[in-house]
């Protein structure tokens, strides 16, 4: 349980927590996969986090942990997969859409092609001020903690080299194959850090906004350099830039990002994903 703890919902928040321990049957649109993190016990954990499209509790969810190497592949679920699962409220995270999954429950019901039925559920979501977010948060560590918010300017991708582990990360990896191996079938190997981190600049839509950098811990962004591992750092770095900012941020879409806090740093935002649908013309700029 470190930083990888994400994720928020529109104006207000989201429901209070529910009473410790209840389980609580959720519907959720997966929209993030985040970035897998070192873990001591599973080798790596994963936060998911979605949209709960359940009439009775609309709001953002985050799903933490989720150990990938239990389930039978990474395609065990997609990003606009709608699943149901069994959660409780996680007890050692104070953020109220933060739920616990019982992964033998997840049942993938259907996968939500783009963009319409995406938008669908997903529009009325989008938010306008990531300073508002920074302030709540700041104020109080229980604010909203997940998020979809439309810039007003993607400003540019900062691509660098990753740093490696923090020595407490790598400690965790040390531990966990350091770990007797239960399960032969286990794939125990170490989790290695990706060769490029990035973090978008922005400016969201609030007046005087001083412009926002937030890091990418998006699933995709690892999983794009490791299907890319034959390249040199050039091609690697000019890669990245063209697919997370010049493709997934062109000015063809209407863009959005999916943003989540840090449970013990709740005045961090990182970038978990990218929202890109088509830009749709208003009907008043159609007719000119
Ligand atoms: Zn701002």
């Amino acid at each position: 349980m470190t930083q990888m703890s994400l994720f928020g919902p529109p104006e207000g928040g989201p429901n209070p927590k529910p009473p410790s321990d209840q389980l609580v049957p959720l519907n959720v649109l997966i929209t993030v996969k985040a970035a897998p993190h070192p873990s001591e016990r599973y080798g790596e954990t994963v936060c998911v986090a979605g949209l709960s499209i359940d009439l009775q509790r609309r709001g953002w969810i985050r799903l933490y942990p989720i150990n990938f190497r239990e389930l039978a592949s990474d395609d065990r679920f997609r990003k606009y997969d709608v699943v149901t699962v069994t959660a409780r409220p996680n007890p050692q995270d104070q953020r109220r859409e933060s739920f616990r999954p019982m992964l033998d429950t997840m049942v993938t019901e259907r996968h939500l092609e783009p963009w319409r039925p995406r938008r669908a559920l997903l529009d009325e979501h989008v938010q306008d001020s990531m300073c508002r977010l920074n302030r709540d948060a700041r104020a109080d560590a229980n604010a909203q903690s997940l998020a979809l918010i439309r810039p007003r300017s993607v400003d540019g991708l900062d691509v660098e080299s990753h740093p490696g582990w923090t020595a407490d990360e790598q400690r965790k990896i040390d531990a966990y194959m350091r770990q007797p191996d239960l399960f032969s079938d286990q794939d125990r190997t170490a989790l290695e850090p990706p060769r490029f981190r990035a973090h978008y600049r922005y400016h969201c839509q609030e007046p005087g906004c001083g412009s926002h950098r937030q890091g990418v811990l998006d699933w995709e962004l690892v999983a794009f350099q490791r299907r890319l591992a034959g390249a040199s750092d050039d091609e690697l770095r000019r890669a990245i830039s063209a697919k997370f900012l010049d493709e997934l941020c062109s000015p063809t879409r209407d863009v959005a990002f999916y943003v989540g806090n840090q449970a013990k740093r709740a005045h961090v935002f990182s970038v978990l994903g990218v929202y890109w649908p088509p830009k749709r013309l208003a009907p008043r700029q159609r007719r000119r």
